[in-house]
């Protein structure tokens, strides 16, 4: 596919291969774009941004509503495009597809309530007679950059709101899976949006990313990714507006009450989703020490029934790692654990990209697996004593976006949320069973 850039697509003889992370096949390939590249969009997106500023709500909001009505009428050709360069299956393909339909009508209704408010200025005696307001105005020029794993979604959660405030974008997708991107541009496009508005340029991050991030024209970069990027993009940008949503390596807990019958299905959906490739992934599991055997005694069997492989293929659950290389580093992280004294009471092997879904237990709190993000299909199960124990252990985490707790105590449930230091904690409180 060809990369767009100032008004128009175009192409490079310098490529950069699009693989299925399923095959290893070639399955398209991108241009990789240059720092003139960078230059040109960058010139363009800036008078773009003018233009876009002057773009009246109502027609914003139906250039989005416009654009969900496309994807949706196109939802199974994106879908099958996702399924190909991430390697997720298509039931989960067809679920982003759906959730960026969503995302983008939320842009939509959204472009027509961005507005201000009035500030009681006579609150204090020096302000007697006078009255305030704010209106709210586009910042300009945004740069989207993006990971791999939601390359539809999650482009969206930027472009979406962007467009809708009347802002030009820069978008530089993930290397891995760029496709789902460019023709989501296309898309906008024939919705109406400016052909100016948006640019999509492909390259590596290293390259064209660091440059980006640094530009004083770029009025706000919004990133999803990893960490160690996320830390580095910080640095080069230094007081510029800037957005972030990182990673983790997100845990949760499982009391004694709680209803594992709901519990464990949860929790093998939370770890091996997408192989484990969510940012919210349940990557660490608490379980108090009275249901402990019992937990593990349900888990085990639905993780081996779990059916890995061909992402294209309607009855499987779990697809490819991106890339082969991605496989590999998490199974050394596994082989580091088990040199240490944990047990991979389920999976432990590879093909290609594909890694076994894995169950660890017994791992050190210090092994890689269980203190940064595994971003795979392994689940780390620990036995805990008490919820101050489990507290403690979801909370030894340099990460902090998300946890979950299975309990039957209401009460329970929103002390834990309380004092586990994450963004965001997920309670399934089971008190009495309706039948
Ligand atoms: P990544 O390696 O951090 O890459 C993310 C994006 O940043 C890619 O487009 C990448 O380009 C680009 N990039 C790389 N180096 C850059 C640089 N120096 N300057 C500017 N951009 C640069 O992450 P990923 O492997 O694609 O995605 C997985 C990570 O994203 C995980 O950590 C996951 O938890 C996180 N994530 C977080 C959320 C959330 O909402 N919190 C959601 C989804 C994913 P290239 O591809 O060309 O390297």
């Amino acid at each position: 596919m060809k990369m767009y850039k100032a008004g128009a697509w175009c192409d490079s003889p310098d490529k950069m291969e699009v693989r299925s992370p399923y095959s290893g096949g070639v399955i398209d390939s991108v241009p990789r774009a240059s720092l003139a590249d960078l230059e040109e969009a960058i010139s363009s997106a800036r008078d773009a941004a003018g233009e876009m500023c002057r773009l009246p709500a109502y027609e914003r909001s139906r250039i989005l509503r416009t654009g969900a009505e496309m994807l949706e009428a196109s939802a199974e050709r994106f879908a099958q495009t996702l399924a190909s360069e991430v390697g997720k299956t298509i039931r989960e393909a067809r679920g982003e597809v759906s959730r960026s339909v969503e995302t983008l009508r939320l842009s939509s209704e959204e472009a027509k309530r961005i507005h201000g408010e009035t500030v009681p200025f006579d609150a204090g005696p020096v302000a007697v007679n006078k009255v305030g307001f704010y209106m709210r105005v586009p910042v300009g020029l945004v740069a989207a950059i993006s990971p791999f794993n939601f390359p539809l979604n999650l482009v969206l959660h930027k472009v979406g709101p962007a467009i809708a405030a009347g802002n030009s974008v820069i978008l530089k997708p993930a290397s891995a899976t760029p496709l789902v991107a460019l023709m989501l541009t296309e898309l906008l496009l024939e919705a109406g949006l400016p052909p100016t508005a948006i640019n999509a340029l492909t390259g590596p991050g290293g390259e064209i990313g660091d440059a980006l991030v640094a530009d004083p024209r770029i009025d706000m970069v919004t990133f999803t990714g990893s960490l160690e990027v996320g830390r580095r993009i910080a640095a080069r940008r230094g007081l510029g507006k800037l957005t972030m949503e990182l990673g983790s390596n997100s845990a949760c807990i499982v009391m004694q009450g709680a209803d594992l019958d709901r519990a464990v299905p949860k929790i093998v959906r939370g770890g091996y989703a997408l192989a484990g490739q969510v940012c919210i992934s349940v990557q660490r599991v608490y379980v108090l020490d009275a249901i402990y055997d019992q937990f593990l005694e349900r888990l085990i069997p639905q993780v081996r029934s779990l059916k890995v492989g061909d992402p294209l293929d309607e009855t499987v659950d779990m697809g490819p790692m991106v890339t082969e290389e991605a496989a590999v580093r998490a199974l050394d992280w596994i082989a580091e654990a088990v040199d240490a004294g944990a047990t991979a009471v389920v999976g432990g092997g590879r093909a290609r990209a594909l890694l076994e879904p894995t169950v660890l237990t017994d791992v050190s709190p210090e092994a890689k697996v269980s203190c940064e993000e595994a971003f795979a299909p392994i689940l780390v199960v620990n036995r805990v004593h008490t919820l101050d124990e489990a507290i403690a252990g979801v909370n030894d985490s340099k990460y902090g976006l998300q946890a979950g707790i299975f309990t039957n105590d209401i009460g329970q449930a929103f002390d834990a949320a309380r004092r586990i230091e994450t963004g965001g904690v997920m309670m399934r409180v089971v008190c009495f069973d309706l039948g």
